[in-house]
Parts: structure tokens; sequence; C-alpha cells
């Protein structure tokens, strides 16, 4: 039977946001150029930033000081994750939704979208054409309604996992879906979901409560914020934050999300695993305000100063971005990137060139293709990678904290990155990208230091191409 989540609160839930106190650290006075940079040795240190500190770095307008931001993000990106940037791509299956977000497509006072949700089938049809393109990680992305409960979310990753086609298969599976409660995190991670993220949207609380009617199940402002602290308190130790940029002041949500990534931290002992910042985009039958639109080099800042405020969680940048900007944002600490994504429901073997808006829950920015975007990734000297390996070998949590201080992302996760590139250029590559992608292994292959784990690596990568082993992984 489906049914919503009991709207039940984790253990001594508070609403842990102080919106006097975070805009009391806003309304401080320009910081002095010596305190940014203390502050920027701090992160370079790889140590967590506090939101007093965030808030410094919020504040600096100097042109110079903010090149020092952009500069440190970039190196720290460099030393924590190397020149990796992991890839995956959505995949909606329903759209039925209860809620009234102002600013989504799907809301329910929308009466001319499209309403759908993919059957068993019609979802095997999509992973299937995803598998074929070389996708090895999906997020399911899920309207907020009855039909899309527990078990129908845990039903629905079991399908997508027992698809395969050819080499193909999908090796994890992320999920954003309205928060669930004790019960129904259990039955998601008993199938193996990899990240649950929940977007606040955003801190602040009364425009939470003005984009959220109160007459909604979204509305419920310490609901939503305390989704992820049941998510942990059932045993999912890999969760994702979000803010949509637009609806209200950038800087005051980047100190709601660094507060709220400390104060899991704090609580549970894991940071999130993944952070996302979509800037809010046309959508059809929306109207927007556009007081908190954030400009371009404004988003650079929210995404620098994020990579120095959490060193070690993972930075996502969707396909909402046009190519040229997600192409200058790659090198200001990005961790992940979707790519070939398509948002229409079916949209993988249905949709043509052309975005439908009336089937789409905003427009996309980026519509090229998974090759198209690998090539020009490797061209500028990133290394694309589908690596599943920490959460297929248990490393979620606390675990992938130890794991990934000091060093263990780059000496392990490389290796692992080249693998999977290896794989999808036998498998999926077209002869262009195939030809930019073995000058970039011959590279990095040139790159690692002689050992035991470059011999290691090689036979693996020989493997692969010439006896069709596959998912290999350290
Ligand atoms: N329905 C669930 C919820 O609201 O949490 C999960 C999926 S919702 C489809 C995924 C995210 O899309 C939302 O959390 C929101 O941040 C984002 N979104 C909604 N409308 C958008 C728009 N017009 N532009 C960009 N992102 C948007
Ligand atoms: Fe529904 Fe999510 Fe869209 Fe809000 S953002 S209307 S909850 S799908």
């Amino acid at each position: 039977m489906c049914a919503l989540p009991a709207m039940t609160l984790s253990r001594e839930a508070v609403d842990f946001i102080d919106e006097n106190y975070l805009n009391s650290l806003l309304g401080q006075s320009r910081p002095s150029a010596a305190r940014v940079r203390e502050i920027i040795a701090k992160s370079l240190a790889k140590e967590a930033l506090s939101v007093e500190e965030t808030a410094v770095l919020l504040l600096a307008e100097d042109p110079e000081l903010l090149e020092e931001i952009f500069a440190a993000a970039r190196q720290l990106k460099e030393t924590v994750y190397g020149n990796r940037i992991v890839l995956f791509a959505p995949l909606y299956i329903g759209n039925d939704c209860i809620n009234d977000c102002t600013y989504c497509a799907f809301k329910r006072s929308n009466f001319q979208a499209v309403r759908r949700t993919l059957t068993p089938d019609e979802i095997r049809q999509q992973v299937t054409a995803l598998e074929d393109k070389g996708h090895k990680r999906l997020i399911l992305v899920f309207g907020e309604h009855a039909k899309y409960d527990a078990d129908f979310i845990a039903d629905t990753v079991r399908n997508v996992y027992s698809v395969r086609s050819g080499h193909g298969e999908i090796r994890r599976v992320n999920i954003n879906a309205a928060p669930l409660d004790h019960e129904g995190y259990r039955k998601v991670k008993e199938a193996g979901i990899g990240t649950y993220q929940i977007f606040m949207e955003t801190y602040h609380h009364e425009t939470y409560s003005r984009v959220h009617s109160h007459k909604t199940r979204k509305g419920d402002y310490l609901y939503r914020l305390d989704g992820l602290s049941r998510a942990f308190e059932a045993g999912c130790d890999d969760v994702g934050l979000g803010v949509l940029f637009g609806l209200y002041d950038w800087r005051f949500e980047v100190l709601g999300m660094v507060r709220h990534a400390l104060y899991l931290q704090e609580r549970f002992n894991v940071g999130p695993h993944t952070l996302s910042f979509p800037r809010l985009r046309p959508a059809h039958g929306v109207d927007f305000d556009e007081r908190y639109f954030v400009d371009d080099d404004q988003f650079k800042r929210v995404i620098a100063i994020l990579r120095l405020a959490v060193p070690y969680t993972g930075l996502i940048l969707t396909a909402r971005e046009k190519p040229e900007l997600r192409r200058e944002l790659l090198s200001f600490g990005v961790s992940q990137i979707d790519a070939g994504s398509r948002i229409e429901l079916g949209g993988y073997t249905e949709a043509g060139d052309a975005q439908v808006m009336e089937r789409e829950q905003f427009s996309l920015g980026d519509i090229r293709s998974l090759d198209e975007v690998m090539r020009e990734l490797m061209a500028d000297g990133y290394v694309p990678s589908f690596c599943t390996s920490c959460y297929r070998s248990g490393r979620t949590g606390e675990h992938f904290m130890e794991f990934s201080i000091p060093g263990f992302i780059k000496r392990f996760c490389t290796p692992n990155a080249l693998l999977t590139l290896e794989e999808y250029l036998a498998d999926y590559a077209s002869p262009e990208t195939r030809a930019v992608g073995e000058r970039l292994l011959a590279d990095e292959l040139a790159k690692m230091e002689e050992g035991e784990m470059k011999e290691r690596t090689l036979k693996q990568l020989a493997a692969i191409r010439d006896k069709g082993t596959r998912d290999l992984y350290f």
C-alpha cells in the first residue's frame, strides 16, 4: 500500500539555523586581507572552516583577494581530489507531486505539466539506454507523492541495479526525493542506495515559507531540515545537502549549508558526502522573482568558498549550467558533474534533440552527449571517472572520512578512475574521443610513481583492454 511517511522527527531535532547569528556574521565590516589569508591558509591545510570563518571569506570583495580565494580553491581541489571528475546522469522516475513549490514545474498547481510515472519496464528501457552510452552512476529523481513511498523507491533501485546491457551495468544509484521517516530510510538503504540527497532549497525561514505553502508537507521547515538527521539515525550515512540558489541572498545560503554540514559532523561524526548548488532555471508555468538571482561572478564565489569551507566534501555542478561556464567552474573545486542528461520523463529514449518544456522540471543549460563532455574534459586534462569502489567496498560515512584523509583519494582514486576510463574507451567512446582518451591515459600513467600500485594498474588496464575483464577496482 502506498502511503506518505509519518512526519516524525529525529531524536532531539532542533532548528539549528540561527538566523540572527548568521545575519550578524554577514553584517560585519569588510575583513582585512591578513584575516582572509589566514583563513585561506587554514583551508589549504585541509581543515574544515567554521561558519564564522566562512563568513569572512564571503565578505571579501577586493578583486585581489577574490583571486586568491579562487586560486586556493583550485589548489585544494587538486591536492585533495587530483584532476578527476566523477560523472553521473539523472533519471526522472515520476513527477506527480503534492507540493506547490513556486519555482518548480512539477508543482501541483501547474495543470499544464504532463504527469507521468515510469513503469518498471519503462525504467528498464531508460536504464538500458543510459548503460549503452556508458553511464555507471545514476541519481533517481522523484516528486513527492504517496505513490513514491519508500517501498516504491527501494523496488525502483533494485530494478535499476538488475539491468544489464552488454558490458553495461549501473553500479551506484543515488536518490533525490522527499524526506522519509526512519523506516523508509532503512528500506532504501537495504536496497543498496548510494547518497540520499535532500535539498533544503533555502535556509532562510521567511523565504522558505513564501515559496513552500504551509498547506503542503514541504512547507514544514523543521521536518525538511531534520530529514538527513533521520537518515543518519536510520543508518544511511551517505547524504547530500543542497540549496537552490536564487531564492534568497547567496551569502546567507552558503552559511546555511556550511552550518548544516557542521551540524551533521558534530552530531553524527560524519559530514555530508556531497553539496549541490543548483541555480534557478526557467521552468514551465513558473514566474520568478529576480531579486536574488545569482550572477556568474557570484556563483564562482559560492563554489570556491564552499570548496574551501568543506575540503573533503564532493561538490556537484549540474547540467543546469551552460557548457562554457561549466568548463570554467570545474577548476573552482567541483568534483562531480552530470553529462548526457535528459530530464523529461522517458527522455533517454523518447526525446529528440530539443527540450520539451511541459515535460520537464526546468530547462537544462547543457544537453551535450556524454561522449562530447568526456572528450572536452580529457582535452582539458581532467580524468573522467565512473568509479564506485568506495561505496561498493563499504567505505562510506565515517569510514570514507578515514580513507579520504590523508591522500587516499589521490592514491587509490586516480588508478580506479583510470580503470573505469579504460572501460569507457573500450566499450562506448567514439573514435575521436578514444584517441583523446588514450593520450590522456598515457600521460596519467607517465605521472604515476613507479612501484607496486602502478604495476597492478597496468596489469588491470591490460586485462580490460585485451581480455574483456570488467569492474576491476582497488
Ligand atoms: N521532489 C523532491 C524535492 O523537492 O525534494 C526531489 C526532487 S526535485 C525534482 C529536485 C530539485 O530540483 C529540487 O530540490 C530543487 O532544488 C530543484 N529545482 C526545482 N525547480 C527548479 C528550477 N526551476 N530550476 C532549477 N532547479 C530546480
Ligand atoms: Fe514537487 Fe520537488 Fe518540484 Fe517541489 S521541487 S514541486 S516537491 S518535485
